[in-house]
């Protein structure tokens, strides 16, 4: 407070950061003194990124920092916050050139935003698009473009969509694989691509309400889209996009208080690309699993598992069933 004006630091240029200084600008005018500090130059309208896997150039939703802030006596400085100095009320930023600078502050706002934790599936971080920063939504526009240039090759491929468990913002995947069904059809080349859905939300896109669910049915429904709520994916093995891996998904419905019955299988229709290379053959597999709480601590499980191969198509079989009966117990403490 060395000019006897308290010192309000924001980190973060984003909608938190910049909504969060220039109202207090407004509200304390010039009884305070603001700076936001963020790492890059400019605010970006992040809702639009969707628009970049389908040609829109990022930098129409990039709208400089210094010169908005600076019209409402927001000071910017321009840098990565690397530690936040509780003691000392300072925070160490990084500025873009190297070197360091301590900044003081006497309230901070932390607004950095969030982030996709794609570790947390296995197999999502090697295989999957976790679309979020602009450079990946780059990326998901190529994978969409290599579905068209495949389909052209005469290959026939899925794409399949997964909102994993605890993901907080599952809307704009809704928006992205509609309208890769929209853009696929504009390229006529919507025959050849099979779009898979599936959600862990109770209801689709869950965050509006139980009422969006029929609506959402309807749609999917009428664009052909294969769709489940209520599956949580447990691994990803190079499914996404291409559809050449496996993508398992389960559901699980609770029968009684003690008894849990556990239902996984590949996502439906991820019969993958026969191509001019020949069928390959797939291997199919769902799981049954019924848990039973015999006490506190312990339980014991019954799994029954169907192997086979697929050729062809998903509904043709060759080969088999192989079945697996298994009985397990185990205790938790
Ligand atoms: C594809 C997509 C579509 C969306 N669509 C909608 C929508 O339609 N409607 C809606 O309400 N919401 C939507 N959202 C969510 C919305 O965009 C976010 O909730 C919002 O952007 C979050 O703002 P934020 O300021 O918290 O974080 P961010 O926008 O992520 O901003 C964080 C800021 O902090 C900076 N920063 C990060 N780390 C540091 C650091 N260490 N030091 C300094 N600066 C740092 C970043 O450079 C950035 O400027 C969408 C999100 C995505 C990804």
């Amino acid at each position: 407070m060395s000019n006897g004006k308290p010192k309000v630091l924001v980190l973060g240029g984003g909608f938190g950061g910049t909504e969060t200084a220039t109202y207090l600008a407004a509200s304390v005018g010039e009884a305070a003194e603001i700076t936001v500090v963020s790492k890059e130059d400019d605010f970006l309208f992040r809702p639009n990124t969707i628009y970049i896997p389908f040609g829109l150039d990022v930098k129409k939703l990039m709208f400089p920092l210094a010169p908005a802030l600076g019209k409402k006596g927001i000071h910017f400085s321009p840098g990565t916050a690397r530690e936040v100095n509780p003691d000392s009320k300072t925070v160490t930023v990084e500025g873009y050139h190297g070197g360091f600078e301590s900044l003081p502050y006497d309230y901070l706002v932390i607004a950095t935003g969030a982030g996709m934790r794609p570790s947390d599936v296995p197999g999502m971080e090697q295989f999957a698009h976790n679309p979020w920063t602009p450079a990946e939504m780059s990326r998901l526009g190529e994978g969409f473009r290599g579905l068209v240039e495949r389909g052209k090759a005469g290959e026939r491929t899925t794409a399949v969509f997964l909102v994993p468990p605890n993901n907080k913002c599952s809307g704009p995947l809704y928006e992205l694989v509609f309208m890769l069904d929209t853009w696929l059809r504009s390229q006529k080349a919507r025959d050849w691509v099979t779009i898979s859905w599936t959600t862990f939300e109770k209801t689709f896109i869950q965050a509006f309400g139980p009422k969006m669910h029929p609506y959402m049915v309807d749609d999917f429904a009428r664009r052909g889209i294969d769709a489940h709520n209520e599956w949580v994916v447990e691994r990803e093995r190079g499914g996404l996009v291409y559809g050449r891996g496996e993508v398992i998904v389960g559901v699980g419905i609770p029968v009684t208080r003690n008894l849990q019955l556990r239902y996984r299988q590949r996502v439906p229709g991820l019969a993958h690309g026969y191509g001019s290379a020949g069928a390959p053959a797939t291997p199919f597999e769902r799981d049954v699993e019924a848990e039973y709480r015999l006490s506190r601590f312990f339980f014991v499980t019954t799994e029954v598992t169907q192997r086979r191969i697929l050729s062809g198509s998903a509904s043709q079989t060759v080969g088999a069933p192989d079945l697996n009966i298994n009985l397990k117990a185990r205790w938790e403490y």
